[in-house]
């Protein structure tokens, strides 16, 4: 379970109302139950149920299980596109590693409305599955042009160009690991101007994702699968 409180030996923790629901009435957690928690810093913790109020169940850390372990530094970059597809999307990057989502407005971008709190409970939920012990975070959107102009020094971007690129897998094995962004455009793709500029970038690897012409979606999730085998861990 993710929590937000920090967790050490006997530390008490309270979980959220919902959270305290799932727990007695769907796992029907009892009190002296054991359960894992995680925070996205402790590490993870077997915890035991304490009590079970009505305003809430009180749970106590035992013992640490693991040590925290942080993923790769993977930031995936993802023009608006349907709201379901956004969200399978990030439920995807979650699964596969990224350590935060970024949603972008490209000129060729028709994006529906996006509620942020529902991709929080999304993405957490997908770690909580994986086994992950952080939660990767979700940007709102923001202008491609700016995060291009605030781009942090040495990280690369992996740009996935539906009009052709270098295969993938050896053009970013040349580029090597380290700190990346994957950038996927909207439904309607890159304009020929937004193409060039970002090819001109000096830390642009563009890449093709093969032949044919991907979903926005189906993209996303194979460039992060390529990725993970390039240059990932
Ligand atoms: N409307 C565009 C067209 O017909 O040419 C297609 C855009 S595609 C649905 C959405 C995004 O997925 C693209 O901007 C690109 O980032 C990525 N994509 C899809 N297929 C790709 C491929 N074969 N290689 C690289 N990127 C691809």
């Amino acid at each position: 379970l993710h929590v937000t409180a920090p967790l050490a030996d006997g530390h008490a923790v309270a979980p959220t109302l919902d959270q305290s629901r799932y727990l007695t009435q769907v796992m029907r957690l009892k009190q002296g139950d054991a359960l894992l928690l995680f925070n996205g810093k402790d590490g993870e913790w077997r915890a035991e149920v304490v009590e079970v109020l009505k305003k809430g169940v009180i749970l106590r850390c035992v013992e640490q299980t693991r040590a925290q372990i942080y993923g790769p530094d993977l930031e995936l970059i993802l023009a608006g596109i349907k709201k379901a597809r956004v969200e399978t999307v990030v439920e995807k990057a979650a699964e596969l590693g990224a350590k935060s989502v970024q949603l972008t407005i490209t000129q060729r971008t028709n994006a529906e409305r996006i509620r942020l709190d529902r991709l929080d409970a999304i993405v957490e939920e997908a770690a909580e599955q994986t086994g992950r012990l952080d939660v990767p975070l979700v940007h709102e959107s923001r202008k491609l042009a700016d995060i291009l102009k605030d781009w942090p020094d040495g990280r690369k971007l992996m740009f996935c160009d539906e009009t052709g690129g270098d295969p993938a897998i050896p053009a970013l094995q040349k580029a090597g690991s380290g700190a990346w962004s994957i950038l996927i455009g909207p439904e309607g793709g890159f304009s020929p101007e937004e193409r060039e500029m970002l090819r001109a970038l000096p830390f642009t690897t563009a890449v093709s994702l093969g032949p044919r012409i991907l979903r926005a979606d189906t993209a996303a999730i194979s460039a992060m699968t390529l990725w993970q085998y390039a240059v990932g861990d």
